[in-house]
């Protein structure tokens, strides 16, 4: 599904990305850790595409096509979706006119039809109700004024409404309570582990991976991966450190 090869990737004017490669099947569940500063939220911001990231060598593919080449639109319509840790607010725009604006610009761009308010509402409804976010919050701004499990649901409630093929989760536990956790942990069981869908979860600390069992799990350190294994490499790190790992 993703395919990553020798990837080197710079932002203002400092190269971060020096060789990367990585490949993402579909049904797969992947772990990217890494301390601070290895690169890895230039990694998933390289991969959505944001501007002043700028690849210098290297390649991406994404289902077969070459993803660099996509615009940032193009990139989430062909089934790309990123998650960070800190939700945007946005004053004056409820969920559901954002939700709504978002799946069906997405499907124009798929030349799928789009859906009408009442087919939208149903949708929006039923995957509120399946990951305990309280339909009524939909109305509300995006975001504005929502604790931090309340904006986490939500995120969750997103990702269930577009249906992404491959979801890149930068640090999205990161000062989450134990609840919180947990939500977001049975949002991406719930939405995200099936045969066609993969995840690429970028974390540093492995508590996450207690919610969502990665199929394999990567060490990201010097803008490339130095090892890789599966679940267990998780508790080595936490156990052990980076430097010890990752040298
Ligand atoms: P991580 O997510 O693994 O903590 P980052 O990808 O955020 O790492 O950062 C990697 C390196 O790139 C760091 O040295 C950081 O200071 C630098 N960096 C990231 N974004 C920018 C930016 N917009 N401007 C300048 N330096 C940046
Ligand atoms: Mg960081
Ligand atoms: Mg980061």
């Amino acid at each position: 599904m993703l395919q990553i090869t020798d990837l080197h990737a710079e932002t203002a004017g400092k190269t971060i990305l020096q060789g990367l490669s990585l490949q993402i099947n579909a049904g797969e569940v992947h772990a990217i850790m890494g301390p601070n500063g290895a690169g890895k939220s230039t990694l998933a911001y390289t991969l959505g595409g944001r501007p002043g990231y700028e690849v210098t060598a290297g390649s991406a593919t994404f289902d077969g096509a070459d993803l660099l080449a996509l615009e940032p639109h193009e990139r989430a319509a062909a089934g790309l979706f990123l998650g960070f840790q800190y939700p945007v607010e946005i004053p004056g725009v409820s969920n559901l006119q954002f939700l709504r604006t978002a799946l069906n610009a997405q499907k124009r761009a798929r030349g799928e039809a789009e859906l009408s308010g009442g087919e939208f509402i149903k949708l929006a409804r039923a995957q509120a109700n399946a990951l305990g976010l309280d339909p009524e919050m939909l109305k509300r701004p995006v975001n504005v004024g929502f604790s931090g499990g309340e904006k986490k649901r939500a995120e969750m409630v997103q990702m269930g409404i577009l249906a992404p093929k491959l979801a890149i989760l930068d640090e999205t536990d990161s000062g989450l309570d134990i609840d919180a956790l947990r939500v977001v942990g049975q949002g991406i069981n719930t939405i995200m582990r099936a045969p066609d869908k993969a995840v690429l979860l970028i974390t540093h600390y492995q508590r996450l991976l207690d919610y969502v069992r990665p199929d394999f799990v990567h060490v990201l350190a010097g803008g490339r991966i130095v090892r890789s294994g599966g679940p267990e490499l998780a508790l080595e790190l936490e156990r052990e450190g980076y430097a010890e790992v990752a040298a």
